[in-house]
């Protein structure tokens, strides 16, 4: 049997790993490429494999960037189920949809630009709404812990790996025979991506077993994150700091996941005493969807959290929380005065509903914008963090007046030492280790802690390499 990489080997983003053996084919993720300006035609780009060979997706979590492409299954005649927990395929729904939407609009404001040029050649959605509707119909929900026959002698089992709200580490079983005609049976191990521990509402990531081959992600494999302690203090600082009569906080902020963070953060703050009671917006159609799923699937909650919940408390609500709906809604929060928190997306302002509160905050030394999550190369987040004296919002220039944070400490993502302290069970089984998504100066930096400590020696794959199991 063999494993094939056609994404994320060198890199972050588009996620996908193809498992062959000779009975069964199976992908693990087929997520998108995405940043940089060659995303958008590796995207493009049929994959060199034919859909409707695959047995069966297995997904580890619903992040675009490993579940992005899955539409595109839809019309390459891919026949097979989609394995992924209960919370996965509910937040598959919200962000699926949402990236048919955004490519929809994108393809669509190209065409508008190229027309008046004569160019014929139009630009496509890699997907629309419809085809985000159809493959919804292929995915099968599995719980934590149960085993299931995905493709001819292949079971999976899924753990929870406290990354988002039902995201998985993948046990995967495949039998085969070997050259000589013998059955062989490997049981692999897929991270997708490990959460750090002690994170909040989240549970630790479950332990993985002894196994044949590890296939680990190395996003943070070079480094740790700041305590997050120390940054939930920083964030009562700033917004202490920010009460004035005109002062307002801004935070751009991924709807899924950060935001259901930051509601809970800022909730204990309040409960602490260590923040007077606030007003607070969370301006995104998305991350209200996204919350309202947090919300009901509670069952995946931290003993912490249940703690808090035990004694009659809300983690995902605090007095003063209001949830806008309509844009007149969004729009009012700019005629307010001070002492207005708003969190809205997209976290990087790219889009969304964040880019009209910076064009009206920007421009003003009582707005504080804090940034609380990675801001990529390009993006308009990137050139406020980076101290532009003015950046253009929604096609305008706008002067930046504003007091600028940037706290590195909210991560989902384990950082090395806790990505070895979970891979630590499976290494000291000596297992084949296969370092993906992550950067070759991240992942190289985890190979060599992992040599140091345990004598494994990782392979490094790249784009279309295979590795024999
Ligand atoms: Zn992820």
């Amino acid at each position: 049997m063999r494993l094939r990489f056609f994404g994320a080997a060198g890199e972050v983003t588009g996620s996908c790993t193809l498992l062959e053996t000779s009975r069964a084919r199976v992908l693990i993720d087929f997520g998108m490429h995405q940043g940089g300006p060659h995303a958008e035609s590796r995207n493009m780009r049929v994959p060199p494999f034919r859909a409707r060979d695959i047995d069966a997706v297995v997904l580890t979590h619903a992040h675009i960037d490993h579940s992005g492409r899955l539409p595109m299954l839809a019309h390459e005649e891919f026949r097979g189920r989609i394995h992924a927990t209960p919370a996965s395929v509910e937040l598959c729904d919200i962000l699926l949809r949402d990236s048919a939407h955004i490519q929809e609009a994108d393809a669509e404001r190209l065409n508008r630009k190229r027309r008046p040029h004569g160019r014929t050649r139009s630009a496509a959605a890699l997907y629309g709404a419809s085809d985000v509707e159809r493959v919804m119909q292929q995915f099968t929900a599995t719980g934590y812990g149960e085993a299931v026959g995905v493709a001819p002698g292949v079971t999976v089992t899924y753990h929870d790996a406290g990354h988002i709200l039902g995201s998985a580490w993948v046990e995967l079983t495949a039998e085969d025979t070997d050259a000589s005609g013998r059955p062989v049976t490997r049981r692999l191990v897929f991270s997708g991506d490990i959460g750090p521990y002690d994170a909040p509402l989240l549970r630790d990531p479950a332990p993985p077993p002894a196994c044949d081959a590890l296939i680990l992600e190395s996003t943070y494999g070079d480094r740790d994150h700041k305590d997050l302690d120390a940054t939930i203090e920083e964030l009562a600082r700033i917004l202490r700091s920010a009460r004035t009569p005109k002062g307002k906080v801004l935070i751009p902020s991924f709807a899924v996941g950060r935001t259901q963070q930051l509601i809970y953060f800022i909730g204990g703050l309040l409960r602490d005493g260590k923040l007077e009671p606030t007003r607070a917006y969370i301006d995104s159609p998305m991350a209200t969807e996204a919350t309202s799923l947090y919300r009901r699937h509670r069952e995946l909650f931290d003993d912490d959290a249940w703690k808090l919940i035990n004694s009659g408390e809300t983690c995902l609500h605090f007095d003063g929380l209001k949830f806008t709906r309509t844009p007149d809604e969004s729009r009012a929060i700019n005629a307010m005065g001070g002492g207005v928190i708003v969190i809205s997306a997209s976290g990087m302002c790219t889009g969304g509903r964040i880019l009209h509160h910076l064009r009206h905050g920007l421009p003003r030394e009582e707005t504080h914008v804090v940034f609380v999550g990675y801001q990529g190369e390009g993006t308009l987040g990137r050139r406020i963090v980076d101290r532009e004296p003015r950046v253009r919002v929604m096609g305008e220039p706008v002067d930046v007046r504003a007091t600028i944070h940037t706290l590195g400490g909210f991560s989902a993502h384990a950082g090395q030492s806790d990505l070895v302290r979970w891979a630590t069970p499976a290494l000291e089984s000596g297992p084949r280790l296969i370092l993906n998504h992550g950067e070759d100066r991240q992942r190289a930096a985890l190979a060599g802690v992992i040599k140091e400590r345990f004598g494994v020696e990782a392979t490094l794959p790249w784009f279309k390499d295979i590795v024999e199991l």
